[in-house]
């Protein structure tokens, strides 16, 4: 894929011409209808209302791709308590940095007043307190976002783009690159690195090397992130539709063991199994379909517990003994790593579990099987296994046609087995 988008490539040619100031663009590419109607109300309402008001961040940047943005994010001149006061049904959020939720059936639209960079104050006392609670100037509130092509603003009803730091010109050319000092920007927030190659895995774009440059250095403050921010951000990676992009790229950047154990088994068929599956997960999501979290990391997962079962099944001669120890230790181990919340766990646990019993060919045990709760998922997850070679595909075909059969073809299809 080009990274370069068809309405840019034409638009850059006109570039020069329309351009009016420094940074205000007349830009009329912007196909309206991927915007969300209520973004423009949203915008239009500010406006009438004597203020300024503008889309922001990967909304600006995914429209100008062409793509429709899963949310968006609008900045104004009014403060939070005037963006409330407009809209009856919305609610102030944030303790330090007030912004503002206005609410429209199931979307919301996310309002925020310019705001300027964080600053550090130094103390009498020699502490440095980060103080990120100033409003600002458009371009302020530029400068503190994170990458060139997330700080650009786009105006709906003047088709007027606003970009003060040639984020246009970084898209184009599929570059991300960090706004000012790149080492002091991954510190002030290490997330904006995990930011960084999610947006190269979703757009097929890089990162151009002064922004790549600090990045082996401040991997390790990742895990200063509180985890629940730090868990969303891993988890947006594989499940907002680029699953497969992401997971090359985490492997590239050497970042994915700083959260899953590696597969103990780098061999054609682990890579297929897990390529697989997250071509599935890609799929799924891009069809709106949802997508569990404990399947994912059952397959990310996968190749460590599976070449242990084995070892245990030697040692331990008894099949599902040996395969919950090897369960049991991964999860120790992996949570040791990167903590996988116990809700997901469970389900994990179940799905491997499971698997032994779809070679079980106890005719009483099929049907127990295909009514326990956790059934589909590790239906789904033996398919993969089958997919990859490392089960027999009959077993899968056996499966998939005893689902769909009624009553009378299921007993027909036990009956057989039992007369083998
Ligand atoms: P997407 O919504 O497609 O995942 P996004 O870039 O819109 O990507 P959001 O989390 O919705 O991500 O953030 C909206 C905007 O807020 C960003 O585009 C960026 O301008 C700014 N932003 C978000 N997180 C940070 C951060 N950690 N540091 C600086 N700016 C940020
Ligand atoms: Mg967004």
């Amino acid at each position: 894929m080009s990274p370069t988008p068809l309405i840019l490539k034409s638009f850059l040619k006109k570039f020069k011409k329309s351009k009016k100031s420094n940074f205000e663009i007349d830009f009329k590419k912007i196909d309206i209808n991927l915007i969300s109607i209520n973004a423009i109300k949203t915008i239009d309402i500010l406006e009438e209302n004597g203020f300024e008001a503008y889309l922001v961040g990967g909304a600006v940047r995914d429209l100008l791709f062409g793509i429709k943005p899963k949310d968006f994010d609008v900045v104004t001149n009014a403060t939070p308590d005037q963006i409330h006061h407009l809209f009856r049904r919305s609610r102030m959020i944030g303790r330090r940095f007030k912004l503002v939720h206005v609410i429209y059936g199931r979307e919301i639209i996310e309002v925020s007043t310019y705001r300027s960079l964080q600053k550090e104050i130094a103390q009498p006392d020699r502490f440095i307190v980060i103080d990120d609670n100033h409003y600002g100037t458009i371009e302020d509130d530029a400068m503190r976002r994170d990458f060139t092509i997330n700080a650009m603003f786009y105006s709906p009803t003047h088709q007027k783009l606003v970009d003060f730091h040639d984020g246009l010109n970084d898209l184009n050319r599929g570059i991300i690159r960090i706004i000012g000092n790149p080492e002091k920007r991954y510190q002030e927030d290490p997330i904006r690195i995990l930011r960084a190659f999610r947006v190269c895995a979703k757009l097929n774009m890089s990162l151009n090397d002064t922004s790549r440059e600090p990045i082996k250095k401040i991997v390790p403050l990742l895990h200063n992130i509180p985890h629940s921010r730090l868990f969303d951000e891993v988890i947006k990676f594989f499940l907002t539709g680029h699953a497969l992009d992401s997971y090359r790229i985490m492997q590239n950047e050497n970042i994915y063991t700083q959260f899953f154990l590696a597969s103990l088994i780098d061999s054609k068929e682990t890579n297929l199994f897990i390529e697989n599956g997250l071509k599935n997960t890609d799929f799924r999501i891009n069809n709106d379909k949802s997508c569990n979290p404990s399947f994912l990391f059952s397959f990310l997962l996968w190749h460590q517990v599976y070449p242990l079962w084995n070892q245990y099944k030697h040692e331990l001669k008894h099949s599902i003994a040996a395969l919950n120890q090897a369960i049991d230790e991964i999860i120790e181990k992996q949570i040791k790593l990167f903590p996988i919340h116990k809700r997901f766990t469970i389900t994990m646990k179940e799905i491997w579990r499971l698997q032994p019993r779809f070679e079980n060919q106890s005719p009483k045990k099929k049907y127990r099987l295909l009514l326990h709760p956790r059934f589909r998922a590790a239906y789904d997850f033996m398919l993969l296994r089958c997919e990859s070679n490392q089960l027999d595909t009959k077993i899968g075909e056996w499966w998939t046609t005893f689902i769909d059969a009624d009553n009378h073809e299921k007993s027909l299809m036990v009956k057989k087995l039992t007369l083998k």
